[in-house]
């Protein structure tokens, strides 16, 4: 059970919750809604695998050691082997390998390179909802794997640290904005002052209650991508008519902005899986620290073209997920009345989320 919140705090979790406004979420806060909204968030202890299956292929985990590092690492993996399979006990940090074998495809001729198989103990949750649907909340996969890179080479055995995009990616796709809407809507008072909703509608990109100029067209606010909670600078939806009365901006933003990226990310995934991108500007981990060249041939090279890869690979996953909602908002799109003073936000998108995934099924 998680430490109870007060009605209020709850409250102002699922305001943000119905709007999808929970980057900020703590753990503690994801455990509180969900109980409320009548799920469990059980915490456990899981090896998060350090290899993974793709289009039936295993990938295990890498590391490339240079000479001066080689027999630390060589003493780690003698300290780490054993088990084939974790044990019962399993400590979070603590690093289990199933094997170990080194690979001669060296990425540069003074280092040695190992792939290697096996476990990391990490912190994790048993979420189920009260429709039954259950997810296990454990370490990613690439985050194991830097970790226990790390872990190789420094020995250090501090924590891996749990991200919650999983799990809330996971729920936004379950409709759980819907649910804090219904938990919200069966009170009979919303406490604190509430907007008046005349001269409103909702914006047909961010479905979000949105003013409207003289013209009934949505006036200039932030972007705010539904059931991802970040600001990108203006909505696609200024200057469109409401959904209530109109799908013409849900169409526009489809043939507009949703088709044109999944275009150009299919061209970019074409491209880093047939070997045409040679260099990448990585990021610096730190501010003070200036962004790195990587180019083919440097020994960081396959790794950022991996990680380039499966990351360009998730993004089109999502925007063709966002196509098919939006194209299910355009085609069930119905005339209806806008807001009405005091009146309820319909929350359209979670609505056409929930829709969408039923039809999946
Ligand atoms: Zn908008």
């Amino acid at each position: 059970m998680a430490k109870p919140l007060t009605e209020e705090k709850l409250r102002e979790l699922m305001t943000k919750l119905r709007k999808g406004a929970t980057a900020s979420f703590t753990w503690a806060q994801y455990q509180a809604v969900i109980e409320a909204i009548g799920g469990t968030m059980v915490p456990t202890v899981v090896g998060a695998p350090l290899s993974y299956d793709h289009e039936g292929q295993t990938y295990d985990s890498h590391i490339n050691v240079y000479p001066d590092k080689i027999e630390a690492v060589l003493a780690r993996f003698k300290q780490f082997a054993g088990t084939a399979k974790p044990p019962t006990k399993i400590k979070v940090g603590m690093l289990y390998l199933t094997s170990v074998s080194e690979d001669t495809r060296h990425p540069s001729p003074d280092s040695r390179y190992f792939e290697f198989t096996g476990y990391l103990g990490s912190d994790g949750y048993r979420v189920t909802l009260p429709n039954g649907e259950q997810f296990d909340v454990m370490l990613d996969v690439h985050d194991a794997r830097n970790h226990a890179v790390r872990i190789l080479e420094t020995g250090e055995t501090k924590k891996p640290r749990l991200h919650t995009y999983k799990l809330s990616g996971w729920l936004h796709q379950q409709g759980w904005e819907a649910l804090a809407a219904q938990y919200l809507g069966v009170e009979e008072h919303i406490p604190g002052a509430q907007r008046t909703k005349e001269g409103t509608g909702t914006c047909p990109v961010c479905f979000r209650n949105i003013k409207l100029d003289d013209r009934g067209h949505m006036v200039l606010h932030g972007y705010q991508r539904p059931g991802y909670g970040y600001v990108i600078g203006n909505c696609f939806g200024v200057g469109h008519p409401a959904y209530e009365t109109s799908r013409s901006g849900v169409d526009a933003y489809l043939q507009r902005a949703l088709k044109p990226e999944l275009q150009s990310l299919t061209e970019r995934l074409r491209k880093l899986q047939a070997g045409e991108v040679n260099e990448f500007l990585v990021p610096a981990r730190s501010r003070r620290d200036p962004d790195v060249l990587v180019r083919r041939g440097h020994p960081d090279f396959e790794d950022v073209l991996k990680r380039e890869t499966d990351g360009t690979a998730r993004r089109l996953k999502d925007v063709q997920g966002e196509i098919d909602v939006y194209t299910w908002l355009s085609e069930h799109w119905e005339l209806r009345d806008l807001p009405t003073p005091g009146s309820f936000e319909k929350p359209y998108y979670s609505l056409a989320v929930r829709a969408k995934a039923a039809e999946r099924r």
